[in-house]
């Protein structure tokens, strides 16, 4: 009989603690059971992650409480979250308090507990109910109504009758109706009536792909797919047959969703097809509706939990498919620790449950793409839209050639130009993409070079007309735009503004297009949190003629009549320090390109840069993934990047460059007695972005041909290291940006 149990304590130190379980709480402790223990002279909470027969510590102490019946982790997830720990090479406690979400967590917020009003047994008799009419025409009143419903809140029928809680306990007591406390779910999406959808009589590649899922589910280890199929090729519906598949199996299921697709029209899809039997997580449910819906598929009574990122983490039992969508989003890392992708980690869910994973995306990283061609997933092709609509058109501008009346590179070419005037002409849409948001990039001082940046970060700040701000796009920094050069010996006041962000893009299509009715979104113009459905409600409803966005507009969205697609500078995201930038080049090209032509009318899809030569972007143009992958896989593979080395980035910050600078320093060289035959270590060198909130930001990047090599060497460096007081580390085991 084991009494001594492991607890991971909310302290976030690297390792377990042993306690003795008390004789009264033998019965109640179970594995993932959430405990109150003493720590030094405190009293703090856990979660028993092992029992133990002996431990090596003498005098332990016991357990004082379990907290609430049933653990809230369950077995197979305490299993997952061991394996992220240690891949992650992040403390279990804190891995566990991002699989739990804080709403659930917190022991202070249970259930909304509400007292349910119900007729009684004298309500039933005609006789009697004339009775009080006549002695209490009020009260009498308040009965009818509630007889209508049968069943009301409390709160609701107060509301609706105009009553008091007086009279309704006086109804109570004298037997017409009965109060009681009742559990009520806060249900996010109340009051919507939602038409039910049927399931699509499939095309012929999606049936393939359909049954190949369906047959995976059957199979003894399920293994992973990955759903390649372009933008409008009908993925969604292939989830939604495979997921009812799976409750028709009696089993349960996960659909991953980017936070960005999450929006009410995505959910709705799914709710259309699953009601109630889909739980949504996201991150816009208030702390109350989160906690409800997760308890919603703790209980069984959801069965399909819909979300971003940790809905990966939901508490099903019996898990038969686990779906991502756009598993190439980078959204799927979570940016601080454990920093772990969620596709990658549904993988792994899916190994340890015998769950089928299915992994999908018009634009596959190249990560799952190579595990395709290894022969570690399956793959499967969706390559015609389910419309038979064409694939939109793409023309690539070579903005070298374009020249302005007074000499300049134009914002628009004329292309553009004359594209935009025609689809107008026909009333039909057009949406116009950057991915900068602002006016400028950067205020310049032409006189003598001055450049307005970030006091506090290394980057320069944006010029924002609207407000007639300077903004740090880091930190959030406003300064009011000065009317002179602030350098003391310039102070000139001729200013010009260098580069340009949807604002301006906002400007210059007004003067060009001065009738077109234009709209413009980006987190600037979407902070309250009804403007971003407002703005695409409008869009949807020709309101709005052409719409300029950054990637808020890239992604999922659908709409029939939008003929044009205009990207102004496709080089925003080519240049990036980052191995990966031509891979998310051509996925945004590709992703924003599916915007077009999505109704009657085929698309059309005007890039402006100026390398126009660039691999990605002819790779995009020729919708060509496999050619783009295959070439850009060979690079990788001969510089020894990933998907063939596994990576890992040390980021260490503090607010003395110096001592940043040092301890890096340090850390390389102990790093360097670690190393073995095979293993790449960086120099250590400043961070892309240098300098973020004043602190100075060192990097080293440590790239191995395996994980657990990798993991290894960092482990036992780690332990070795002193780490000055003011500095700070992170660690980031495959990092998908290296800024
Ligand atoms: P994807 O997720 O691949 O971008 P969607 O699932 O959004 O594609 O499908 C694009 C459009 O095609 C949607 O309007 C969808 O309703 C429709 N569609 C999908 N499958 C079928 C089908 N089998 N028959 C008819 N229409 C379909
Ligand atoms: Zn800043």
């Amino acid at each position: 009989m084991p009494t001594i149990v492991q607890v991971a304590v909310e302290l976030s130190l690297n390792r377990e603690f042993d306690y003795l379980v008390p004789e009264a709480l033998l019965e109640q402790v179970r594995l993932g059971s959430q405990v109150q223990v003493p720590f030094g002279r405190q009293t703090k909470y856990g979660y028993v992650t092992g029992f133990k027969e002996t431990s090596d510590f003498e005098k332990l102490r016991s357990i004082k409480k379990v907290i609430g019946g049933a653990p809230l982790i369950g077995e197979k997830v305490l299993e997952l979250a061991r394996w992220m720990s240690d891949y992650y090479i992040t403390p279990l406690e804190k891995t566990l308090q991002t699989l739990i979400p804080g709403a659930v967590r917190n022991k202070d917020r249970s259930f909304r507990e509400q007292l349910m009003v119900r007729p009684a047994a004298r309500a039933e008799k005609a006789s009697e109910r004339a009775a009080l009419a006549k002695a209490f025409p009020r009260r009498s009143e308040v009965l009818e109504s509630l007889l209508v419903e049968q069943e009301m809140l409390q709160a609701e029928l107060i509301q609706q009758t105009r009553t008091t809680s007086a009279t309704l306990r006086a109804l109570e007591k004298e037997g017409y109706i009965t109060i009681e406390k009742a559990v009520v779910g806060r249900n996010p999406h109340a009051g919507k009536q939602l038409l039910p959808t049927e399931p699509l009589p499939l095309m012929p590649e999606q049936q393939v792909a359909y049954e190949g899922i369906c047959r995976a589910m059957d199979r003894e280890k399920p293994g992973v797919m990955l759903l390649y199929g372009v933008t409008g090729s009908g993925k969604t519906e292939v989830y939604l047959q495979a997921l009812a598949h799976a409750l028709e199996k009696g089993q349960d299921a996960i659909i991953l969703v980017p936070e960005i697709s999450l929006t009410p029209q995505t959910v709705e899809r799914f709710r259309s097809r699953f009601g109630d039997r889909i739980a949504v997580l996201h991150s816009h449910l208030s702390d109350g509706e989160r906690h409800d819906e997760w308890h919603r598929l703790y209980r069984g009574d959801a069965r399909i939990a819909i979300g971003a990122r940790s809905a990966l983490f939901s508490p099903l039992r019996h898990l038969g498919l686990i779906v991502v969508d756009e598993e190439h989003e980078s959204s799927y890392k979570q940016d601080e620790a454990p920093r772990y992708s969620a596709r990658d980690v549904a993988v792994m869910r899916g190994h340890m449950e015998h769950c089928a994973v299915v992994l999908g995306s018009a634009t596959p990283s190249l990560e799952s793409y190579q595990n395709t061609r290894s022969g570690k997933y399956e793959m499967m092709r969706l390559t015609v839209r389910a419309d038979h609509r064409p694939m939109p058109i793409m023309q690539v501008v070579d903005m070298r050639t374009q020249v302005s009346e007074e000499g300049k590179t134009p914002v628009f070419s004329s292309d553009l130009v004359n594209a935009v005037r025609d689809r107008l002409v026909g009333g039909e849409q057009v949406i116009l993409f950057l991915n900068r948001r602002g006016f400028s990039t950067s205020l310049i001082c032409p006189a003598c070079g001055y450049v307005a940046m970030c006091p506090d970060c290394s980057v320069s700040l944006t010029y924002h007309k609207a407000d007639q701000e300077l903004k740090c796009h880091l930190c959030g920094r406003q300064v009011p735009v000065p009317e002179r050069c602030p350098n003391p010996d310039c102070r000139d006041h001729r200013f010009k503004y260098a580069g340009f962000g949807t604002q301006r893009i906002e400007e210059i299509a007004g003067k060009l297009f001065p009738h077109a009715r234009i709209k413009r979104m980006d987190s600037d113009t979407t902070r309250r949190k009804e403007a971003y459905e407002e703005i695409l409600g409008a869009f949807r409803s020709g309101k709005i003629d052409i719409l300029i966005g950054t990637q808020m507009i890239a992604k999922g969205l659908h709409f029939p009549n939008v003929t044009l697609v205009g990207v102004l500078n496709a080089d925003v995201s080519l240049h990036m320090p980052d191995f990966r930038a031509g891979e998310k080049t051509f996925q945004l090209l590709t992703q924003v390109a599916g915007r077009a032509g999505r109704g009657e009318i085929p698309g059309e899809v005007i890039v402006q840069t100026f390398t126009p030569a660039h691999a990605a972007i002819q790779a995009a143009r020729r919708l060509d993934y496999e050619g783009f992958s295959d070439q850009e896989l060979a690079f990788r593979e001969e510089l020894g990047y990933p998907p063939f080395r596994r990576m890992a980035c040390i980021t260490v910050r503090g607010p003395d460059e110096c001592v940043v600078n040092d301890a890096t320093r340090t850390l390389f060289g102990i790093l360097g007695r670690h190393v073995t035959a095979g293993m790449r270590l960086s120099e250590p060198c400043p961070a892309p972005i240098a300098r973020i909130k004043t602190h100075y930001r060192y990097q080293l990047m440590l790239r191995a041909s395996s994980v657990r090599s990798l993991g290894r060497t960092l482990r036992a460096a780690l332990a070795e290291m002193k780490w000055p007081k003011e500095v700070q580390h992170s660690l980031d085991i495959d990092p998908v940006s290296l800024l």
